[in-house]
């Protein structure tokens, strides 16, 4: 393993200690001392576990069944997925006070950009790492588990390697020391299958991993081999992924609360749903390629229309104008409708688009101002304050009416 320095990046992997059932700890203190097992939705399997339920024997995927022979005292409570998610949601905005570039890696663990974070707060990567697993118990209730290394893998390595409620950090210096200890099918990446061939070759630890040949490696394991081998070197590959994932589509869809042949009611319903789909993806800044328009008949029977615009787009001048043209097109004098809706697809990042090709997009970027501002008088007076001339023409609004009521928008 070649000589480095100790600190030339430094990752943290941050992950709770069995999530959901901590979650369920945290609202059930009653259970306080209880081995504690969530289960499926159909209460069949268990899917999480404290550790002390674990140390009876308890896997995950167990039936209850067996799980209760196991532990007939335990607790076996019903999952609430909403009530984890907010518990996460919590945890993330503690971690992001640490570091704002974080990568949500699941529901219950990310990885922590903390490049200059020691200069920032004036303490040890060991320091950080115990404040942040305080904090995180203190501010909710539950405990973490903190790895700190040169690059991703040896973090996620490193905050698995002393669970529950640990800290560990590993020093470019201390790698192959750390490795040395640690299996290889502990590697995440390696599989039974990996592990069994790298056995072959006398490979059994992390550290004999890392020390392999780099040509070995790439014979045996092909790219996320020499992946995995970089990065168990401490030279960083994988980077930080501070984005979130692009949706596959942003869509406006809703029956609209009645039937009807109506071409004024439709079109209010599908202004509406334009606004609030431009909405979203201006302030998300997202751009659309593709357009997907449908209207759905009294028998459930739908037409759709697929748009391809020009350029990716989020400009309500122009999504507009895309729905009204594939509306002229799908209605039916005299059919009976019920709903509509719009699907945005080929989405694409708005920092990434060629701005203003040829000046083609000189206008959207107007759009968007635009948007925002409505956005922002939506947000502070109530949905629908501002909303297309259009959606005003709607028999039966769906929203409670606004506070107060502001000039009628009209998209130009
Ligand atoms: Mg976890």
């Amino acid at each position: 393993m070649r000589a480095m320095a100790n600190w030339h990046h430094a990752v943290a992997h941050i992950d709770a200690d069995s999530f959901y059932a901590s979650c369920e700890a945290v609202r059930h203190p009653e259970l306080k001392g209880r081995p504690i097992c969530v289960l499926s939705n159909q209460n069949a399997f268990v899917v999480a576990k404290s550790y002390d339920a674990k140390a009876l024997g308890i896997k995950t995927v167990m039936s209850v069944h067996d799980a209760k022979k196991l532990a007939p005292h335990a607790a076996y409570l019903p999952p609430d997925f909403q009530f984890y998610g907010q518990i996460s949601a919590k945890m993330f905005s503690i971690l992001r006070r640490y570091s704002p570039q974080i990568e949500v890696y699941s529901i219950d663990e990310c990885f922590m950009d903390m490049n200059g974070i020691r200069t920032l707060w004036r303490k040890s990567y060991r320091q950080i790492a115990d404040d942040i697993r305080e904090s995180v118990k203190r501010e909710i209730g539950i405990t973490v588990s903190v790895g700190i290394a040169n690059t991703k893998t040896l973090a996620k390595i490193a905050s698995e390697s002393n669970k529950p409620n640990g800290t560990s950090i590993v020093p470019g210096k201390h790698i192959g020391r750390f490795l040395a200890g640690i299996p290889i099918r502990d590697i995440p990446g390696i599989g039974h299958s990996r592990a069994a061939l790298l056995c072959k070759f006398d490979i059994r630890t992390a550290q004999d991993f890392a020390n392999t040949k780099e040509s070995l490696v790439k014979r045996l394991l092909g790219r996320l081999g020499l992946t995995l081998w970089h990065e168990l070197n401490g030279q960083p590959v994988l980077p930080l992924e501070v984005k979130p994932p692009l949706p596959k589509s942003v869509a406006r869809t809703a029956s609209m609360g009645e039937i009807t042949t109506d071409r004024t009611t439709i079109t209010a319903h599908l202004s509406r749903h334009t606004l609030r789909l431009v909405s979203e993806l201006v302030a998300k800044k997202l751009l659309a390629r593709r357009l997907r328009i449908f209207l759905t008949c009294k028998s459930f029977e739908a037409a759709s229309i697929e748009i391809h615009m020009d350029f990716p787009t989020n400009s309500l001048k122009k999504v507009s104008a895309a729905v009204k043209q594939a509306f002229l097109t799908l209605y039916r004098e005299g059919e009976v409708y019920r709903g509509c809706g719009v699907i945005a697809t080929h989405i694409s990042r708005q920092e990434s688009a060629t701005e203003d090709l040829f000046g083609l997009m000189h206008e959207d970027v107007r759009q968007q101002r635009l948007m925002l501002t409505v956005n922002d008088i939506n947000q502070q007076h109530g949905n629908h304050t501002v909303a297309p001339a259009a959606a005003r023409l709607m028999q039966k609004p769906q929203a409670r009416p606004a506070r107060f009521q502001y000039p009628v928008f009209m998209a130009r």
